[in-house]
């Protein structure tokens, strides 16, 4: 089968015919690959930079997001059977520490990641545990399967808390934080707000609903939240940028009492005031690590299923797997929403 390997501990990928995993463990599942996106930790990887030589060992299979058909089982799998259509959590659950075992898998405490911790889904076939796959209706499209798991990301950190009736400020506007502008408009807020530099994700941002689009390089971010919110500021701020002045600026644009869900990573430590930024203003904030498993994919499922949400303006480009290469430059130049690959 061909694969997109990191095969040396150096910058790139590369594409190349490997062995199709036949040998299954009783919970394990062979997956035939359909589509897979490319997601910024695969930037990450293909970059070769810090996090990503401290976690991969090369040589590796990447991709995390995919969706395909089930094409063989392991002898203990009851869940799925050849032939299902299935889309796939990322974040593999060990089921036995305290977290797994109180509704928490989310956070499991030995947490594997595919394409991180062992060969990724960037391939015509990969083998899975049983307890990752999620069956999807076959009416949804390839394409917006193959990004339920960043659309879930978008889901769980938006859906901490009511949303309805609520003016809500989205500080960064890539793939998963448009998402979130959807599923806030579907929610019934207010009013939501984006906050983005970039000028190809403040279009995706108004393609996907967004009421205002603030360039806080251009306009004072909190000036203009206060103005659009009888001066009080927004109340809830969904930060998906990664970026310390974005989160900064978002805190600062909230009124007293209001809710933080916070998904970006930062690239390292944050130094702000959090006296005067949180908790005299009685913030709530939730730090957000993936999906529920599986309560945003069931979310997700039924807001795709009944059309409740039109991913297309997401999906800029759909390339063959061959192509790859162009993907993860658009990706890398901030000129794309998801890419999606064909295996
Ligand atoms: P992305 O990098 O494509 O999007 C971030 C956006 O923020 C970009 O469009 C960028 O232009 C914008 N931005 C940067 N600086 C800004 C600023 N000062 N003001 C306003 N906007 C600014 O990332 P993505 O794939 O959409 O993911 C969003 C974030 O979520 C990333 O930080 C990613 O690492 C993180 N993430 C977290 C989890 C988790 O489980 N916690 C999972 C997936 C992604
Ligand atoms: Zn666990």
């Amino acid at each position: 089968m061909i694969a997109i390997v990191k095969e040396r501990p150096a910058p790139g990928l590369t594409l190349k015919r490997v062995p199709v995993p036949r040998e299954l463990g009783p919970h394990d599942v062979l997956v035939k690959v359909k589509r897979a996106s490319i997601c910024g930790t695969d930037v990450h990887i293909y970059n070769w930079d810090a996090w990503s030589q401290e976690r991969i060992r090369p040589p590796q299979i990447d991709g995390h997001e995919f969706t395909g058909e089930v094409v063989s089982i392991g002898g203990d799998v009851s869940s799925v059977k050849v032939g299902d259509s299935v889309v796939s959590e990322t974040h593999i659950p060990c089921q036995k520490c305290l977290q797994c075992r109180t509704g928490k898998m989310h956070i499991c405490k030995n947490m594997q990641i595919l394409g991180v911790h062992r060969d990724g889904v960037f391939a015509e076939y990969v083998r899975v545990p049983e307890v990752v796959l999620w069956k999807v209706d076959p009416s949804i499209p390839l394409e917006y399967a193959s990004i339920m798991e960043p659309f879930g990301n978008a889901i769980h950190t938006a859906l901490v808390t009511d949303l309805t009736g609520k003016n809500v400020l989205i500080t960064g506007a890539g793939p998963i934080g448009v998402m979130a502008v959807a599923v806030a408009k579907v929610s019934g807020a207010a009013q939501v707000i984006v906050s983005e530099i970039k000028e190809f994700r403040k279009e995706l941002a108004r393609k996907m609903g967004a009421d205002v689009i603030i360039d806080p390089t251009k306009e004072d971010l909190t000036k203009k939240v206060k103005a659009m919110t009888e001066d009080n500021g927004a109340d809830v701020l969904l930060e998906m940028s990664g970026n310390t002045t974005a989160f900064k600026q978002g805190l600062d644009s909230l009124t007293n009492g209001a809710v933080v869900s916070l998904l970006g990573v930062f690239p390292g430590e944050l130094s702000f005031d959090i006296n005067g930024l949180f908790t005299f203003k009685g913030l709530t904030m939730y730090g957000i690590t993936g999906r529920k498993m599986f309560e945003t994919w069931q979310v997700a499922t039924q807001l795709l299923k009944n059309k409740r949400i039109d991913l297309s303006p997401v999906v800029t480009h759909v390339l063959p797997a061959e192509k790859f290469e162009e993907g993860f430059d658009v990706m890398i130049r901030g000129v794309s929403g998801k890419v999606i690959l064909e295996f």
